[in-house]
């Protein structure tokens, strides 16, 4: 049965029944207007020529024997001129339909051109009209094909001209009948002048033979026109057995049986060229297809990419300038996504990717959807009934994650008159990213002081070379001591950027929009710099120094190669490796693992001490323990923030530190405030303290004071 059914589909698709699409449909279309180009132009270089052929021989050879010149030339080069009228309002037809824009000179060519097709044939149609023997009758059907079909030709022509001229747009079934005019009017062209030349008692027996004009034009068709197969196959074998059967019942001519099997071999040659253009076009029209599909679609889910949909509002606008006045963005965001690529593994990420974006299709039905990137989408919607439609969304979503602690984030922009669309995604994102950590809330609108904050995000991301050029970014140093002596040990180099604008911003205010934007290189190395120098200084100028953690960004070792960087700074300011410690946030492991891991036991073979930042602030912590082998785990703050009142802190606290102490990793733990806190951490064994209670983050100055006024007293083991 599959064998059967192979073969029917093979068959099927080789006939060309199965439906193609309307891609491929419009591209075989387009291809057939521009062979009908080169067919047409070749014809009336062909007609051409033999208007002047005849012409010259009529008028040497016979200019004295026959009776009615006038009438013989008439009706030649008539019959040539009407051909080259009809290739000539097709090419103005093909030019012009390839056209992008509508010309109004080709407008009015299409015009002329098509009521000269119309009219032509009146002017011709006595001449052509007898019955009397078997020529006669052949010459006037084939005459009055070509009559009836020239007007039909002229006609479609108009009429496509009319309707483009009005509505802009291109009409396929038009088209089509313009073509299928000129095939009939080729195909009956060839019948005639090959039949005649055949049935002309003037022409010699080589002549006989030559049926060119009938074969020329049925190559033109089958092969520079393409139909569907079956279409090809009918018109071929039809017209092959008309001729055939005219030609064999022409009584003063013999047709011989080689003749017979030259035809059919020639048919079927014929056929089979003709199949197989169709399907190498309709392979290419299927790729071209896919590589337009690819360029305006996502690549996982049946929806519009950003590109696409930015492209179509910019298009509205200009032919709309009113376009926005009802329309908002929306930027949507599934909030910690990443719980079911990790828990789950990413084919079921995709599988609710994909089943999220039909649930926004279906929503959002009569707006722009498209994907940007990873969970991120967005929506070009008006705003009415759109707070219905976001709430239908959050209630659709959570019946299909069934339980998952993932939420819907939506930031909303409406945009300003010719405001770029990709500035408004911009900030539907940024309106969105506000609400990200916060699981309450469903969708925030972009409003004034939104904009502010939008705007500080702008400010920093377009002035921060400016910044680290201006040293207006620099590294504080917060003290880190042993627990036992609450001496020195270390410090932990904090950026901060003390603006001229702004004042002073925090790492909140610009770690996150400068990782948002991939940035956060530049300011990981300037602080690589500046700690660098400062301690070559201090040792020159022959101060106490301490060992700096320095904070890396999981994108760092992205965007930029750390190693070397690391190390050609090292080497400038000739800095002990011992004396940089490498802090890495334990959300940073969760990703790109193997690129992590050979970083880190790089920079560890290299001599650098590895710190594991922020350890119990994910939710992969032991998962990281496992993977990577760190020197010190600087345990969160989060763990002392309900020290007082919950006891099972301090039960956690101590397992974390008997697991590392297992594991060989030294200990430190964050936020330490109170000198509650700093004595349970140190009787249950954490060897190193960082808080408030031994020292804010202090400029590199006001440190470098408490040193020397002995308020920090370096230990005498600082490593
Ligand atoms: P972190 O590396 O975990 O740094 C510790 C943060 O806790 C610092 O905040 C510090 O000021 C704060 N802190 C220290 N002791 C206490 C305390 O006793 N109580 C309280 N409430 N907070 C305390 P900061 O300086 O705002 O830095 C925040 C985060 O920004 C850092 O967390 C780090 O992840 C990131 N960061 C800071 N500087 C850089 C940098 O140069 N590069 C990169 N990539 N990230 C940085
Ligand atoms: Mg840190
Ligand atoms: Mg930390």
């Amino acid at each position: 049965m599959p064998a059967i059914k192979r073969a029917w589909n093979f068959i099927r698709d080789m006939l060309g029944f199965r439906i193609n699409s309307q891609y491929v449909k419009n591209y075989l279309n387009d291809a057939n207007i521009k062979s009908s180009i080169y067919m047409s132009f070749i014809v009336i270089i062909l007609e051409i020529w033999m208007i002047f052929r005849n012409a010259n021989k009529y008028i040497s050879n016979y200019w004295n024997s026959y009776t009615d010149k006038f009438d013989l030339i008439y009706t030649y080069t008539g019959l040539y001129a009407l051909f080259i009228i009809c290739s000539a309002a097709v090419l103005i037809f093909a030019i012009s339909y390839l056209n992008k824009k509508n010309n109004k000179g080709l407008f009015i060519t299409n015009l002329i051109f098509s009521g000269i097709c119309i009219l032509y044939p009146f002017l011709l149609f006595k001449e052509h009209l007898g019955f009397a023997n078997q020529k006669a009758v052949v010459s006037s059907v084939t005459t009055l094909i070509v009559y009836f079909s020239m007007p039909l030709l002229g006609g479609s022509i108009l009429w496509h001209s009319l309707y483009r001229n009005k509505t802009g747009n291109k009409h396929q079934i038009l088209s089509m009948a313009v073509i299928t005019c000129f095939a009939i009017v080729c195909l009956a062209f060839g019948i005639k002048v090959g039949y005649s030349d055949f049935a002309n008692p003037t022409t010699n027996v080589e002549k006989l033979k030559m049926i060119t004009c009938f074969l020329t034009m049925v190559i033109f068709v089958a092969c520079l026109l393409i139909w569907k197969p079956y279409i090809s196959i009918l018109i071929l074998v039809s017209i092959f057995i008309i001729f055939m059967n005219m030609l064999k019942g022409y009584n003063d001519r013999p047709f011989l049986e080689a003749d017979e099997i030259n035809y059919i071999t020639f048919l079927i040659s014929l056929t089979m060229i003709a199949i197989s253009i169709y399907q190498q076009r309709v392979t290419e029209a299927k790729k071209d297809e896919k590589l337009l599909h690819d360029a305006i679609f996502d690549r996982l889910v049946d929806i519009n990419n950003e590109k696409y949909l930015c492209d179509t509002v910019n298009e509205k606008l200009v032919s709309n300038p009113n376009f926005y006045n009802d329309k908002q963005f929306l930027f949507v965001n599934l909030s910690n996504f990443r719980i079911i690529n990790n828990q789950k593994g990413f084919e079921e990420g995709d599988k609710l990717i994909i089943k999220f974006s039909e649930l926004l299709k279906e929503i959002f039905n009569n707006d722009l959807v498209a994907r940007q990137a990873d969970d991120h989408f967005i929506v070009f919607t008006t705003i009415n009934d759109c707070d219905n439609k976001i709430n239908n969304l959050n209630d659709q979503f959570k019946k299909l994650i069934n339980g998952l602690f993932i939420n819907i984030k939506i930031g909303i922009y409406k945009p300003k008159d010719f405001e770029s669309p990709y500035t408004a995604i911009d900030k539907a994102r940024y309106a969105c990213g506000l609400i990200k950590k916060n699981p309450e809330i469903l969708f925030s609108e972009y409003d004034d002081k939104v904009d502010e904050k939008f705007k500080k995000k702008q400010y920093i991301v377009n002035h921060l070379d400016e910044a680290i050029e201006k040293g207006w970014i620099r590294a504080y140093y917060q003290p880190v001591v042993w627990s036992d002596n609450n001496e020195l040990c270390g410090a932990e180099a904090l950026a901060r950027w003390i603006d001229p604008v702004y004042g002073f911003l925090s790492p909140a205010d610009f770690i996150p929009v400068l990782e948002d934007n991939r940035l956060i290189h530049k300011l990981d190395e300037a602080i690589i710099e500046y700690v660098c120098s400062n301690m070559r200084r201090a040792i020159d100028e022959g101060r106490p120094v301490v060992p700096v953690s320095i904070n890396f960004s999981r994108l760092d070792f992205e965007l930029m190669d750390v190693v070397n960087i690391l190390k050609s700074i090292i080497e400038k300011y000739n800095i002990d490796k011992k004396m940089i410690h490498v802090e890495i946030t334990e959300s940073a492991l969760s990703e790109n693992v193997s690129l992590m891991r050979d970083n880190l036991l790089t920079l560890k073979n290299d001599g650098y001490s590895i710190w594991l930042d922020d350890f119990g602030s994910g939710y992969s912590s032991l998962n990281v323990l496992k993977d990577f082998t760190f020197d010190v785990v600087k345990i969160d703050m989060t763990f002392l923030s309900n020290f007082e009142t919950n006891e099972k802190t301090k039960d956690i606290l101590d397992c974390i530190i008997q697991l590392a102490n297992r594991l060989g990793m030294k200990t430190l733990t964050e936020g330490v405030e109170t000198i509650e806190e700093s004595s349970f951490l140190k009787d249950i064994g954490c060897g190193r303290l960082q808080g408030y209670l031994f020292g804010k983050p202090f400029e590199l100055s006001i440190f470098e004071q408490k040193i020397k006024d002995k308020e920090l007293v370096i230990s005498n083991k600082i490593l």
